[in-house]
């Protein structure tokens, strides 16, 4: 029978399955973060549990942190903290805290120290967990109930999704990047366009990308609706993986490397629907309104509530008053006073880099704010060792510590009631980054290109490119 490369995966980790019930699925890899785990551990405290499988979950701090260098001032967010450090010992669970070498955000540093591997399963207690689906791992965001669960039995209750296949071909016009492609593909399917299903992205575009671009495509296949978003392993995936801290090694990595080969999709295999995509056509795109689906190419005008179709059009009217935009406005050269290069998106070194050759030289606009939060402790380390930090900092920007920091608003880092921002994050949902703060998101080097200017800005522009 032909399988596609979720089948194969999904059926590999089948503990039971009676008919119209969920399955028990196998989790292989846990990964937990300060916020979603405190009630989870207790619910096992409270039920005399422990931990089954300790070595299968590996916990890091990313939401609480600050990243300013300085202690943590809030007392709720110390408390998670502390909380999380005493279940990880309590359990005998590895934990990157505040102080560790190699931590960062769960999606960044899952991956970066290769406890990301392809036909796993993984799960965290957070929506982007779709990020490590970049590997050919069939990964998910699950809730605080579920964290306990996997905690106590390392299985899952799970119905079985369907398939979509996002078959995107052609080439990435100079300017636009994976952000420009998910954001395009978001904002044609619509934030519930793939509710229920598991999205595997296919084609030429996916395959000329490099993992880091995976992971940013991957990340927001839950702002989709997506239950997952998966890219069957190659050898660009191979390559990125092998030597890192807990990849096999050895005997065992040529062995797993032989195993990896076969997570691809049957030639004839059918998923329960497909869309294609013209990457060539994508330009560099930008959200006007509050949720991720609400994007446009960056030239192109706001669009009007009363040309939509009348289920979206009070939604349309609502997103614009809260981001004080009028139909038909364009974006471009709309001032800005914040910029934040970030997020589980787009922090990792290629993201830096692509930031960096855009403000290189170049100063900072007046007025303007500028937040660069490397993903990990490690992608901290290798920027400054090509300087990246240098970059940002002559350039008039904030060079920071790792952490989710204004993606989510909850560690100090935040925008003011009224602001707008350019963020590289995944959600725009009103509020998330401050309350009363307006976010346009956007790939790294259109933020760039808003940092330099103060203004939604076509980052070809500065390229010497079309408009
Ligand atoms: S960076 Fe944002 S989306 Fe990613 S894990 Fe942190 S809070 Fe969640």
């Amino acid at each position: 029978m032909k399988r596609t490369l979720f089948d194969k995966i999904w059926d590999a980790h089948v503990v039971t399955e009676e008919a119209g019930r969920p399955a028990v699925l196998y989790i292989d890899l846990h990964l937990v973060h300060e916020v979603t785990s405190p009630q989870a551990f207790a619910g096992l405290a409270e039920r005399g549990l422990a931990v089954h499988r300790p070595g299968k979950t590996v916990a890091t701090m990313d939401h609480s942190i600050p990243t300013n260098g300085l202690p943590i001032a809030d007392d709720a967010a110390r408390n998670q903290l502390r909380t999380l450090a005493d279940n990880c010992k309590k359990h005998g669970i590895t934990l990157y805290d505040a102080d560790s070498p190699h931590r960062g955000i769960v999606h960044v540093i899952g991956p970066e120290l290769g406890y990301t591997q392809p036909g796993m399963t993984i799960v965290c207690g957070d929506s982007h967990t779709s990020t490590h689906g970049a590997f050919g791992a069939l990964a998910f965001g699950i809730g605080t109930s579920e964290v306990e669960h996997v905690l106590g039995s390392q299985c899952l209750l799970q119905r079985k999704p369907k398939t979509l296949e996002v078959r995107f071909e052609g080439t990435l016009p100079p300017g636009a990047s994976a952000k420009d492609l998910v954001l395009a593909m978001i904002a044609e399917l619509g934030v519930g366009g793939a509710t229920g299903h598991v999205i595997e992205y296919t084609g030429s575009a996916i395959r000329a990308l490099d993992m880091e671009s995976r992971m940013t495509v991957c990340n927001m296949s839950i702002e989709a609706g997506a239950r997952a978003g998966m890219i069957a392993p190659d050898e660009v995936t191979f390559a990125w993986l092998e030597g890192r801290a807990h990849a096999p090694a050895g005997a065992a990595w040529n062995a797993a490397v032989d195993r990896w080969r076969g997570l691809r999709t049957d030639d004839g295999a059918s998923y329960d629907r497909t869309i294609v995509i013209d990457a060539s056509l994508i330009p560099p795109m930008i959200t006007f309104g509050t949720n991720p689906g609400m994007g446009i190419p960056v030239t192109a005008a706001v669009p009007n509530p009363e040309e939509a179709d009348p289920e979206a059009r009070a939604a349309l009217a609502k997103a614009l008053l809260y981001m004080g935009l009028s139909p038909g406005e364009p974006l471009l050269g709309r001032a800005i006073d914040v910029v934040f290069i970030g997020s589980c998106t787009n922090a990792r070194l290629s993201d830096m880099r692509a930031a960096a050759s855009v403000m290189r030289g170049k100063k900072v606009a007046p007025g303007v704010r500028v937040l660069v939060v490397p993903g990990s402790q490690d992608v901290k380390r290798a920027a400054e060792e090509e300087g990246l930090d240098r970059v940002f900092r002559d350039a008039g920007a904030e060079w920071r510590d790792p952490g989710c920091s204004m993606c989510i608003a909850m560690n100090g880092d935040m925008i003011e009631p009224g602001q707008y921002a350019v963020s590289t994050s995944n959600r725009n949902f009103e509020g998330r980054q401050g309350r009363g703060g307006r976010t346009f998101l956007a790939s790294p080097m259109t933020a760039a290109a808003a940092a330099i200017t103060g203004r939604v800005t076509d980052v070809r522009t500065l390229m010497g490119g079309a408009q």
